[in-house]
Order: structure tokens, then C-alpha cells, then sequence
């Protein structure tokens, strides 16, 4: 009857975790967040004063935690920070844009019926005139899958039009993961694909329920200031006009051409859809954008691992928020970001100093504070493109992004869903302490791809965005649900979301055990967690095997 007494032993062992955990001073976290989100930090804006102060305190912290520098080499010599050159692009002066129905052109009011960005391809005049436009259904090319929407078909010269989301959203099941986006679903993908074919322009249909948000939040995100990398050959990744249209819009075109867009939308759900002209339709445009470049900081520290360090365990946060911006009800202007990302930065700090004071893993862990992920995850997708330690051999990143200040809970989440060994094995880590994985309840959402884990993924690096759960061990669901509507309705990308003296921080404290540990058995072992096989991420890391075998 041996069974009996061993289970017993490794239960009282999960209840307090691993033996050799470090604590986490939930003092000390609340003091981090205090700080960073204190008015003097001015919202922390990229390219702003309160940039200065939040890189000088990151700095700081991390000297003091006793890590190197990880950032750009300057003289031989490694710097705290990556400089993060960043394209700034706004439309100047009024957007003209029509289509032409059988002949005759209809204006279209920009922000109303069609929501443009600003180019971002490095032109600064769009002039387009009578371009046609091509129904490329869901626009996917995704070999692995055995689909490919455009069938050969030669889009030089002419405006794709494109369903928002997966081909199996509205079916709820099919080679896209059902109701759950893919990236193939996700706008970013859809604008990226139609450059990759040579489109002069992309238009996205706007649908509430497969976008899952409203057509003020496409107006609202679409039609200001655009923010990118600076890249070496823009136009590969940007067609010269990139925008939204409404449904209602859409509809009418099709309708012109003969065509029913609900008929087109059924066809596009099957693998045997063609791409379709909308024959007398044609679309022109004229408006001029202004392009400039500023620079950022991302601050990278180090510790380099004693076997193997050219293997990296990432710890990743942005520092960014909003800055200064548009005065709330009570008239303060400084979007404070505690939460949004306080949180995520004190976690990293401190995770630094019990690795700091740990004796050294055998990989090297790196800790990545990325700038810009308010303005479109820029800071990440620039060290993604960029990377100071090569991505074949980066183990993982572990990206914490607006954890709750506020009590243990029985689980956690990650954003968005996804299959990978990464997870699994936070899982079984955070099994130890008794905290169970609750999957994302809304995955058609596709969070996955909005947090600063995704430049990273997308490249074939495992990656995950760590996130606080909701059943508290006091209150339960019911206070951790109360919590969560708080903050979204609140304070959530408002000058709000500020410093309070009554948050525990015990959650937290408890959290980064089980993150600690995660990333420290990584470090110490010579694993290569991997994406499951049927993932869109799993191809782009195996194509850089080679640089796993050997050290
Ligand atoms: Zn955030």
C-alpha cells in the first residue's frame, strides 16, 4: 500500500509549491507599480519625457538585480536598450474617395462608409484611379490546410475585397479550428497576404460578430495617426491602400455586379471558392500622407546562462501606454497605465531579482521591455524582426501584459488559445500549486494575436501571454468577474487606471512562483518546447531546426 502515502507526500508538496521557489514581496510589486504609474511618468507615451524616466527606472532595477545589458552593441560594448525606429503616418487633408457603380461615381465619406489608413507603404500620395475590385472571399493562403482563396489569380493593379475572420466561423467547424480565429482570420494577416499578392489595395468588409467589434472601433483605430517599424522594404508588407468597408456598402457593390454577397460568403466557406470581379465596379482615390520617423527604446537585460548561453528564455512586458491624451470627466489627462502594464513591469523586475540572486541556469534568460504596444505591438514586433539573441534559438517567451493587482485565484489564462508544449507545461507548473488552466472563453476573438507574445509566435518562437485568473480564492467567480467588468468598464485605457493603496498584489505574488519556476526549468534544461503539429506556427519553427541541433 505504498500509492497511498506517495500521493499524500506529493499533495502536500503541490499546496506549497516547489521547495526551492523564491517568494515575491507583494510590497515590493506594489511599489513598482506605484511608481510607473505615478503622474510624474506622464502616462509613459513612447518618444515622450515620461519614456526618459520609465527606460532610467527600468535600468536601474535591473543594475541593481545584478543583470547585464542585452540591448544594441555600441563600441564592443553591449547597451541596456535596443533603439526601436518607428514610421509615424497620417493622412493630411481630406480623403477623396469614390467608387464607380455602372458608370456613374458615388462619393464615399471616409470614417463613414469606408474607413482608410494611411499608407504606410513609404508613398506620401495615394492616387488611385478606377482600380477593379476582386472578391478573393476570406483572401487565406495556408498550405497546410490545402487552402488557397486565390486560385493563381493576378491581383497587380487591382483592390481585393475580403471577408474579416476564419472561412469556418460562421460553420463553427472545419480546417480552421471552428469558431476559434486562426491568424488567417486576424486583419493584420488579410492586409499582410494581399501585399504578398500584389494588390494595390485591400478592403476589408466589416461584419460585427466576426470582427467582434463595432464599426466605431474599425472608424475610431483606422482612421488616425499609423504607427509601424521601420522597414527595409515597406511595400512587401503594405499595399498602398489599406481599409475597411461596411457591410451595407459591400452588398450595394455586389448587387451592381450581379452578384449576392450571402451567396459569394457561403462559396468562400468552401475550399472550392474562386476569386470573382465585381464586373462595372470600380474604386479611385486621391488623398496625400505625411511619414515621418521617431525613435524608441526597448530595454533588454540579461543573464547569461553557464552551459548554454546562446539558448534565451524571454521575459517580456511593454512599458508603453497612452501618455497624455484626451481629459476624462474629472478633467486628468495622464493616462497613468497601473495596471496596463504597472502590473507586467513589476512582475519583471522582480522575477529579475530572484534570478538575480538564484545561482546562474544553464540557458541565458533575458528580460525584454518592449516599447509601442499601445500604438500596434511595434516594440516586440521590432525586436521579433530585429532580435539581439537569433530566434532559432530562442527556448521561449513568456509575455505578461495587465495582471490583476488584487487576490489569489484558483486559475489562470493565457490570451487567446493556442496548442503548444509551452503551455502544456505551465499547465503541469501550475498544477503544482494547485492553479488550474481555464482556456480562453471567447477564442474566436482572436486575442492571440493582440498581445506582445504574437511577433514572436508568428516567427515559429513558443510563445504565450500569461494572464491573472478570475476565480478568486476569495469570492470566487462571482468577485473575479466583479473585478473584471470594474477595470474594463473604469479604467481600462483611462486616465483611471491608476495606483490603488488597497490592492493585495497576493495573486500576483503567488503567480510568479509558478512563472519563475516555469521559466527556470526551461533554463535549466535542454528542452525545445515546440507547437503541436496542426498550428500555423509549427512550420516556421521547424524551418529553423538546424540552428537547435549542436549548442
Ligand atoms: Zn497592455
Amino acid at each position: 500500500m505504498k500509492q497511498p502515502v506517495l500521493l499524500i507526500a506529493l499533495l502536500a508538496a503541490g499546496t506549497a509549491g516547489a521547495a526551492d521557489t523564491p517568494s515575491f514581496d507583494a510590497q515590493r510589486l506594489s511599489q513598482h507599480v506605484k511608481t510607473l504609474s505615478s503622474d510624474a511618468f506622464e502616462g509613459r507615451g513612447p518618444n515622450t519625457a515620461g519614456e526618459e524616466k520609465t527606460v532610467a527606472y527600468l535600468i536601474e532595477q535591473f543594475k541593481a538585480a545584478g543583470l547585464q545589458p542585452g540591448g544594441d552593441s555600441k563600441n564592443g560594448k553591449r547597451l541596456w536598450t535596443q533603439a526601436v525606429p518607428l514610421g509615424r503616418f497620417e493622412i493630411k487633408g481630406p480623403v477623396q474617395a469614390s467608387v464607380s457603380l455602372g458608370g456613374k461615381a458615388k462619393p464615399l465619406q471616409q470614417g463613414n462608409e469606408i474607413a482608410i489608413r494611411a499608407a504606410m507603404n513609404g508613398q506620401t500620395a495615394v492616387a488611385i484611379k478606377d482600380a477593379p475590385l476582386v472578391f478573393v472571399g476570406y483572401g487565406v493562403k495556408a498550405p497546410e490546410r490545402n487552402w488557397d482563396d486565390f486560385k493563381g489569380v493576378d491581383l497587380k493593379g487591382k483592390i481585393a475585397v475580403v471577408l474579416i475572420n476564419d472561412p469556418d466561423f460562421e460553420t463553427g467547424q472545419g480546417a480552421f479550428g471552428g469558431k476559434a480565429m486562426t491568424y488567417y482570420g486576424r486583419w493584420t494577416y488579410k492586409f499582410e497576404e494581399m501585399a504578398r499578392q500584389g494588390a494595390i489595395g485591400t478592403m476589408i468588409v466589416h461584419e460585427t460578430a466576426p470582427a467582434s467589434y463595432g464599426w466605431p472601433t474599425v472608424k475610431n483605430s483606422n482612421t488616425n495617426v499609423m504607427f509601424d517599424i521601420v522597414r527595409q522594404e515597406p511595400q512587401k508588407s503594405h499595399a498602398p491602400l489599406e481599409s475597411w468597408i461596411q457591410r451595407d456598402t459591400a452588398v450595394a457593390w455586389f448587387k451592381q455586379a450581379g452578384l449576392n454577397f450571402d451567396t459569394l460568403k457561403k462559396q468562400a466557406q468552401t475550399p472550392g471558392f474562386k476569386p470573382v470581379t465585381l464586373k462595372g465596379v470600380s474604386f479611385s482615390a486621391d488623398y496625400a500622407v505625411n511619414a515621418q520617423t521617431i525613435t524608441s527604446q526597448n530595454v533588454v537585460a540579461r543573464l547569461e546562462g553557464s552551459k548554454n548561453p546562446k539558448h534565451t528564455v524571454i521575459y517580456s512586458g511593454h512599458w508603453d501606454h497612452l501618455g497624455v491624451g484626451a481629459p476624462d470627466a474629472k478633467g486628468d489627462t495622464i493616462y497613468n497605465g497601473a495596471v496596463d502594464n504597472g502590473t507586467g513591469l513589476a512582475a519583471m523586475l522582480e522575477l529579475a531579482r530572484a534570478y538575480g540572486k538564484a545561482p546562474k541556469t544553464h540557458r541565458s534568460v533575458v528580460f525584454l521591455a518592449v516599447t509601442a504596444e499601445e500604438k500596434g505591438l511595434l516594440g516586440s514586433e521590432y525586436y521579433a524582426a530585429n532580435p539581439v539573441f537569433p530566434l532559432g534559438k530562442t527556448v521561449a517567451m513568456i509575455n505578461m501584459d495587465a495582471l490583476s493587482p488584487g487576490g489569489k485565484a484558483r486559475n489562470f489564462n493565457i490570451s487567446g488559445s493556442a496548442k503548444l508544449e509551452l503551455l502544456d507545461r505551465l499547465v503541469a507548473t501550475a498544477a503544482k500549486w494547485n492553479v488550474a488552466y481555464s482556456p480562453d472563453p471567447k477564442p474566436e476573438a482572436g486575442h492571440f494575436f493582440r498581445s506582445d507574445h504574437f511577433p514572436m509566435a508568428k516567427r515559429g518562437v513558443p510563445a504565450i501571454s500569461f494572464g491573472s485568473g478570475d476565480d478568486l480564492l476569495v469570492g470566487g467567480k462571482a468577485a473575479g468577474d466583479k473585478e473584471e467588468v470594474d477595470y474594463t468598464t473604469a479604467r481600462y485605457h483611462q486616465p483611471a487606471d491608476e495606483w490603488q493603496a488597497g490592492w493585495s498584489f497576493e495573486g500576483m505574488s503567488r503567480d510568479l512562483e509558478i512563472l519563475y519556476t516555469l521559466g527556470r526549468d526551461l533554463a535549466n534544461s535542454n528542452d525545445w518546447p515546440n507547437w503541436s503539429v496542426d498550428s500555423e506556427f509549427r512550420g516556421a519553427r521547424d524551418q529553423s531546426a538546424s540552428e537547435r541541433k549542436g549548442d
